[in-house]
């Protein structure tokens, strides 16, 4: 297990003291060492923060831009833009994760009606398989909420191919246990060792290159010599660049919190009118329920967040609660304001959440308003197709995005 990645505290204060920690090694440190999946810290540790908008990605890019230049940091640059590439193809092709949804469906509807398959699984996710480093990542991922990114490779690769498990059951096991857990960069992380991703193309883990970046912790033995991809028919509408509203509301509003973006102060123009704010409680997870570890850490996430909130808008009430149309309409109403508004929720439950809510609100005569962030609307158009494009255009988003020496920032 990774000591330095087997605790963590739920605030933004710990995201940004992991982020200069980390600064130093953000270079050509991380370039050389990020594969190696070791004790010690080869990667930032900083996607928990990432995932819920505790630290930006903006603001991670900006502080290492600060201390390295562009071409020593550019590895690291490029997999913090990986996770808008690929919140941006999922945004796109919502389908995506209807069929993963639907795929977990059948995977269990597979374990009830093949008894040897449903011991493999029992085994799988007990950590019992008797090939050690999938045994272990097994422990250290429910021991810690976090596994480094190689080893989220060979763990889909094992569960797939090796023991011949549905790899959408692994993406909802993995999911519920990971404090970054996201709809987007598992989903189509898992999709792409299956070859759903990248038609045809499959990631099969190798004892040797286990071995290898393991430093000799584990030399498994048994694992599968090929990995046959998968197939899926066309997705019935192609992928659509998603459209988002980036204009704050007009008069004041009650302010709505989500696990989704905990960075409310800068969602918001400075002289917005919040009239109250409401922190919501955590949303469940709707496949599998999210684990022990995961729930302390979202509920301690969106304590740091009220308490930051009650700071940023003073005399401004701020409450907690739940999500629903009935807490919302009376905390609007006690307000005395019509509109609500949200960060805008990516694909997953919470935006499943909003989208009924609504509707519900619609008809009790408020609008429930989801605002985009500018960051989002640069990068998720680029979603479409490979990474290559969207790696093609970092340097102008960059500047986009005022990250570079006299850049023009975008006029969004
Ligand atoms: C099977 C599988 C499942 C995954 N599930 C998730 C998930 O649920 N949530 C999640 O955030 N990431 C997921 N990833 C991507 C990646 O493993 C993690 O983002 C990374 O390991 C987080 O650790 P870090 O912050 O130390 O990364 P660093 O290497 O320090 O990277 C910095 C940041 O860049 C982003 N990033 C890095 N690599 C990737 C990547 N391959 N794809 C997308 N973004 C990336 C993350 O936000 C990360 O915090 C998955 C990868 C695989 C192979």
């Amino acid at each position: 297990m990774n000591t330095a990645f087997s605790t963590w505290t739920a605030t933004r204060a710990a995201g940004l003291a992991r982020l200069d920690a980390f600064l130093p090694h953000a270079g050509r440190a991380y370039a050389a060492r990020r594969n190696h999946a070791v004790d010690a810290p080869t990667v930032s540790g900083l996607s928990p923060y990432l995932r819920r908008r505790m630290v930006t990605e903006r603001e991670v890019l900006a502080r290492v831009l600060a201390r390295h230049d562009e071409t020593a940091a550019e590895k690291f640059i490029d997999e913090v833009f990986w996770r808008a590439h690929f919140k941006g193809r999922l945004e796109g092709q919502p389908e995506i994760w209807t069929r993963y949804r639907q795929s977990v469906a059948q995977g269990r509807a597979a374990l009830d009606r093949d008894p040897a398959l449903a011991r493999r699984y029992a085994d799988a996710v007990a950590g019992r398989t008797g090939i050690d480093a999938f045994d272990a990542w097994v422990a250290e991922l429910e021991a810690s909420g976090y596994l480094h990114n190689h080893a989220r490779m060979w763990f889909a690769s094992i569960w797939s191919h090796t023991l011949g498990l549905p790899w959408a059951l692994g993406a909802a096991f993995m999911h519920a246990r990971l404090l970054d857990g996201d709809p987007a960069a598992n989903t189509l992380s898992w999709r792409w060792v299956v070859g759903l991703h990248t038609p045809g193309k499959t990631y099969l883990a190798r004892a040797d290159n286990i071995a290898r970046y393991t430093e000799g912790r584990f030399q498994p033995h048994g694992l599968a010599a090929d990995a046959p991809p998968l197939e899926e028919p066309p997705f019935a509408l192609p992928w659509t660049s998603p459209a988002l509203d980036l204009s704050p509301p007009q008069g004041p509003s009650l302010l709505l919190v989500t696990e989704e973006d905990l960075d409310p102060q800068t969602l918001l123009p400075s002289d917005a009118a919040v009239a109250a704010v409401h922190v919501a409680d955590a949303v469940e997870r709707d496949t599998d329920a999210r684990s022990p570890l995961v729930q302390d850490f979202a509920r301690q996430a969106l304590d740091d967040a009220a308490r930051r909130v009650a700071v940023a808008f003073p005399d401004t009430p701020v409450r907690r609660g739940p999500i629903d149309a009935e807490t919302l309409a009376q905390a609007a109403s006690a307000a005395g304001v019509r509109t609500i508004v949200t960060a805008y929720a990516p694909i997953g439950p919470t935006r499943d959440r909003l989208d009924a809510l609504a509707s519900q609100l619609a008809a009790r005569g408020l609008t429930l308003k989801s605002l985009g962030r500018p960051y989002d609307a640069l990068t998720w158009p680029q979603g479409r197709g490979g990474f290559f494009g969207l790696k093609k255009r970092i340097p102008r988003l960059l500047d986009q995005l005022a990250l570079r020496p006299n850049a023009q920032p975008a006029l969004l």
